[in-house]
Order: structure tokens, then C-alpha cells, then sequence
């Protein structure tokens, strides 16, 4: 995004709407500036902070920085998903499309916030820990199909210096293999610029629990259960064996 000097009158109405800090007050110019490596391509000034004089626009986005954009703006729609945003719909409809089964477990793993933003190159410090436990990256998700390779969680070197306000890492294991992923993550964690949050998508077992309860208690990491039921509004297209279609 880009400021055009000529036209700001210095008002610092948009400063606020950077969820990055990326706006600044040029004090010798008086006019308000977008420091480029820090934005990330959101959009949010463009769209909300409602420039009085219209300075604020969208300049051509070439690749890699499209991938800003792609990660960072709730409204770019991506071609691997066909939904906006950065993960895929699975973790919110599983009750319909049961994409995650009986003993297996969906992981997200949200990198970056407002603030301190992502950089790709910390991105890829946390694929290629987990892809070297063997995890297949979900192939609908668009950070998977930028990776050069996906047995290593290997990005295209162009995008490492690349930053994002988020991005989603997803892939499905057996409950079995979950307590491995803790490990791993707790130790590349130490090794990152930034935060990121664990989502874990799986259906209840037999004694409607969620199965992985036990597992992160041992951890001693804390836990917000969200339960989501299928009322009937939505068909759903996968049943297990043994379940009633
Ligand atoms: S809102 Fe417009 S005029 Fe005001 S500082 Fe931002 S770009 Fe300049
Ligand atoms: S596009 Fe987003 S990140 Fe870039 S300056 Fe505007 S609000 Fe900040």
C-alpha cells in the first residue's frame, strides 16, 4: 500500500488502522508514510480509515509481496480454498465433510498476530520441523502449495524474507503421533520472532470426550473445547464404519 505525499494533508487519520505499525507521521514532510517492509498488504487503511483526500491507494502487488496480500487481506479469496481467509473450511465443517475420522486429528497452527505480524522465514523453521516428523500438509491450503517442497516444508527462497499478519500450517495425524507434534513445536517455538496458536480438530470418542484431553493436560497446556453438532442443516457426506448413512 502507498500514501501519495502530494496529496496527504497530514490528518493521521489512518495511522491507527495499521494493525502492523507500518503507517508513520513523516515529521520533516508532515504527511503520513507506509514503511513497506513492515506492511503486509491487509488493505484495512485503504478500506476503513476513510482518507479524507483520497492519498491512500493500492499499488501493482508483484510476486513474491502478492503473497502478503494473499495471507494478510480477509478479503483475497485463494485459489486453493475458494474461501478468503488463510486456512481451508475444513476445521469448521467437520461435521460434515469428516474430513477428520475416528483417531486422527486435524492441526492448525496459527502464526502471527496483529502487532508482531509473520515472517516466512520463520514460517518455514516450523513446517520443516513437523514435515520431519513425516505430517502430509493439507493440499487445499494455500501455504502448502507455496512450498517448493512438501516432504520438507521447504518454501521458495523468494518468500522467506516475505511478511504476513498470519498465516494458518494445516495437516491431519493420528492421535497417536500428537504428543511428538507438542514436542517438536515447544522446541522450534524457541526459535521463532513470533507467537503462534495450536488448533486441534478431531471428533469426539466413544464416551462423547474429546480424545485429546488427557494429552494436553500432560503437558500442562491450556485449552478452550469448542463443540461444534451437525443438527441436520448440513448432510453429512463421510460416515465411518459402522455408522448409520
Ligand atoms: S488519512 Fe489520508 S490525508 Fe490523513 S494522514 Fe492518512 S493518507 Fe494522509
Ligand atoms: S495495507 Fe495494512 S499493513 Fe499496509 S499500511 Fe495499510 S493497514 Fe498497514
Amino acid at each position: 500500500m502507498l500514501i501519495n505525499s502530494e496529496l496527504c494533508i497530514g490528518c493521521e487519520k489512518c495511522n491507527p488502522y495499521c494493525p502492523v505499525g507500518a503507517i508513520y507521521t513523516d515529521a520533516s514532510e508532515k504527511v503520513s508514510k507506509i514503511d513497506l517492509t513492515e506492511c503486509v498488504e491487509c488493505g484495512s487503511c485503504l478500506r476503513q480509515a476513510n482518507c479524507p483526500v483520497d492519498a491512500i491507494y493500492q499499488q501493482e502487488l508483484v510476486w513474491p509481496r502478492t503473497i502478503r496480500s494473499i495471507m494478510s487481506d480477509p478479503l483475497t479469496i485463494t485459489e486453493e480454498s475458494g474461501i478468503a481467509g488463510r486456512g481451508t473450511e475444513e476445521m469448521k465443517t467437520n461435521d460434515v465433510t469428516g474430513r477428520f475420522r475416528n483417531g486422527y486429528v486435524g492441526v492448525g497452527i496459527e502464526m502471527g498476530r496483529p502487532i508482531l505480524g509473520a515472517y516466512m522465514s520463520d514460517v518455514e523453521k516450523v513446517t520443516k520441523a513437523v514435515a520431519a516428523y513425516g505430517v502430509v500438509f493439507e493440499p487445499c491450503n494455500p501455504l502448502t502449495t507455496l512450498m517448493s517442497d512438501q516432504t520438507s516444508g521447504k518454501f521458495q527462497n523468494e518468500l522467506l524474507g516475505e511478511k504476513v499478519l498470519s498465516t494458518i500450517i494445516e495437516f491431519t495425524v493420528p492421535i497417536n503421533r500428537i504428543s511428538g507434534i507438542i514436542k517438536i513445536l515447544k522446541d522450534v517455538s524457541k526459535q521463532i520472532d513470533t507467537v503462534f496458536s495450536l488448533g486441534f480438530i478431531s471428533k469426539l470418542d466413544s464416551d462423547e470426550m474429546f480424545p485429546l484431553n488427557h494429552i494436553l493436560d500432560e503437558f500442562g497446556i491450556n485449552y478452550a473445547p469448542n463443540g461444534k453438532t451437525n443438527v441436520g442443516l448440513g448432510r453429512p457426506l463421510f460416515k465411518e464404519k459402522g455408522e448409520l448413512v
